[in-house]
C-alpha cells in the first residue's frame, strides 16, 4: 500500500493553487511531476560540481564524469540492457527515434518496407516518413479497431522478406492501450527486421527488459518518469548501433580527425557528440532511483485502481465517451462530451484548477480514425488521489451543464 499523502510531501509543486483552487494535475501523460529528490539532485550538481565531462583532468569535471556514467549504469540495469554503452543520451524520445531513422536511412533501399501501427505520436511517425522520402521505401500500417487495439492478423500479412524495419509505441499516448510488444517483436525478427519500440508513455508504468523483450531499440524521456525535460534514451542493440552511422558529427564522439578523414568513437560516444545535457542525465537516474523506492509493482496497482474508478465515476456523465476501451491499458483516460468541443471543456477545467490535455495529443491518425476533432485526456500518477479523482469527475460534469 502507497502512502499517497507521504509521497505528495515529495512533490512541492502539488501544494500550489491554480486560479485560486488547489492543483489537480492530471496532465501526467504529456509531463509528470518532479520530486524534490530529482529537483536536490539537479541543486547539488550546479552548487557542487558543474563540469564538462569526459575531456578534464580536473576534480569537477572527474567527479561529473563519473556521475554521468553511473547514471548510465542506473538506466542499464532498469531496462536490464546487457551493457552499459547500450546506452545512448539523448534530448529525449523524440531524438532518439530521430537517430534511429536517420541511422536506416543509410542502411534501406527503393522498394524495402517499414511498418508503423496506426496509434503512434507524430514523433514515431514523421522521422520515419522522412525516411521514405530519402530513401523510396515503403510505409504500411498496422490498423486498429474501434476499442483501440492493434489488429494484429492484418500485421500479421503486412510481414515479409522485404520488412526492414518495425515500429510502434509500447503504450498509446492518447489511448492508454498497452500494445502487445512481445508478438510484434518476435513477429517482426521472423522476417529478420528490426524493432523499434517508443517506450515513451510506458516507462512511468510498466519496466521494460531489453534482454527479455530482446528489443533492437527502445526510446524513453526523462520528463515522463519524475526527471527533467530535454534528456531521454536510447537503447541500442551492440549491433545495431554498430551498424548505424552517427546522427550528428562533432566533439565527443570522435575517435580521430583529420582534414582527410574522421574516424568514430566507440559506443556509446558515437552517438552523444556535443557537450550532453550531464546535469540531466544525472537527474534521470536520481528519478529511476525515485521511482524504485516508490515501486514500480505498487505504482501499476494503484494506478489500476485510480482507472477503474475514474473509469466507472466518469461514464456515469451523459453523454460522455471514453475512448480507447482495451482490456491491457495504463492510467490515461481520452474522453469527450456529445455536442460539446474538448477545448472547452479543458477550459474550464482549467478555471477549477484541474489540468488536462485537450487537441490531438500529438496523434492526429488516431483522431482521424473516430472522425473527431480531440478528445479530453486525464492521466492519473500514483502521486495522483480518489479525492481529485472526484474533484475531476464534479469539474467534467458543471462542465457539461455550463456548456449545454
Ligand atoms: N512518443 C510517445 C508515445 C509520447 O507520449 C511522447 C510524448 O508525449 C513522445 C513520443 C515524444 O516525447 P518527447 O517529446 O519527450 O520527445
Amino acid at each position: 500500500m502507497l502512502d499517497i499523502n507521504k509521497i505528495r510531501e515529495d512533490f512541492p509543486i502539488l501544494k500550489r493553487k491554480v486560479n485560486d483552487r488547489p492543483l489537480v494535475y492530471l496532465d501526467n501523460a504529456a509531463t509528470s511531476q518532479t520530486p524534490k529528490q530529482v529537483i536536490e539532485a539537479i541543486v547539488d550538481y550546479y552548487e557542487n560540481y558543474n563540469a564538462n565531462i569526459h575531456r578534464g583532468v580536473h576534480t569537477l569535471s572527474q567527479e561529473a564524469t563519473d556521475k554521468y556514467e553511473q547514471a548510465r549504469i542506473k538506466i542499464q540495469k532498469h531496462f536490464n540492457a546487457a551493457k552499459p554503452y547500450e546506452i545512448i543520451f539523448t534530448s529525449g524520445t523524440t531524438h532518439s527515434i530521430n537517430l534511429v531513422a536517420n541511422g536506416f536511412a543509410a542502411l534501406l533501399e527503393d522498394g524495402d518496407e517499414i511498418i508503423v501501427s496506426a496509434m503512434e505520436h507524430h514523433s514515431n511517425i514523421v522521422p520515419w516518413q522522412m525516411l521514405c522520402e530519402r530513401t523510396g521505401t515503403i510505409l504500411k500500417v498496422i490498423p486498429m479497431n474501434m476499442e483501440g487495439d492493434l489488429m494484429m492478423e492484418e500485421y500479421e500479412k503486412m510481414l515479409s522478406n522485404k520488412t526492414k524495419v518495425v515500429f510502434c509505441n509500447h503504450v498509446s499516448n492518447a489511448l492508454g492501450t498497452i500494445n502487445p510488444i512481445d508478438e510484434i517483436i518476435k513477429k517482426a525478427h521472423g522476417v529478420g527486421a528490426a524493432v523499434l519500440i517508443d517506450g515513451a508513455q510506458a516507462a512511468s508504468h510498466i519496466v521494460a527488459d531489453m534482454q527479455a523483450l530482446d528489443v533492437d531499440f527502445y526510446t524513453c524521456s526523462a520528463h515522463k518518469i519524475c526527471g527533467p525535460t530535454g534528456v531521454g534514451m536510447l537503447y541500442g542493440k551492440e549491433e545495431w548501433l554498430n551498424k548505424l552511422p552517427p546522427y550528428q558529427g562533432g566533439g565527443e564522439m570522435i575517435a580521430e580527425v583529420t582534414f582527410e578523414k574522421t574516424s568514430y568513437a566507440d559506443l556509446p560516444h558515437k552517438f552523444e557528440a556535443g557537450t550532453p545535457n550531464i546535469c540531466g542525465s544525472i537527474a534521470f537516474g536520481a528519478a529511476l532511483d525515485y521511482m524504485h523506492q516508490i515501486g514500480f509493482k505498487n505504482i501499476a496497482e494503484y494506478e489500476a485502481d485510480l482507472l477503474a474508478y475514474a473509469t466507472s465515476e466518469l461514464l456515469k456523465i451523459e453523454g460522455l465517451k471514453i475512448y480507447g476501451t482495451a482490456q491491457r491499458k495504463t492510467s490515461v483516460i481520452s474522453f469527450n462530451i456529445e455536442g460539446v468541443h474538448p477545448y472547452d471543456i479543458g477550459t474550464i477545467l482549467d478555471k477549477l484548477g484541474i489540468a488536462v490535455r485537450t487537441g490531438h495529443h500529438c496523434a492526429q491518425p488516431i483522431m482521424d480514425f473516430y472522425k473527431i476533432p480531440g478528445t479530453v485526456r486525464a492521466s492519473f500518477s500514483f502521486y495522483n488521489t480518489m479525492a481529485e479523482v472526484d474533484t475531476l469527475v464534479e469539474g467534467v460534469q458543471r462542465a457539461r451543464n455550463m456548456l449545454l
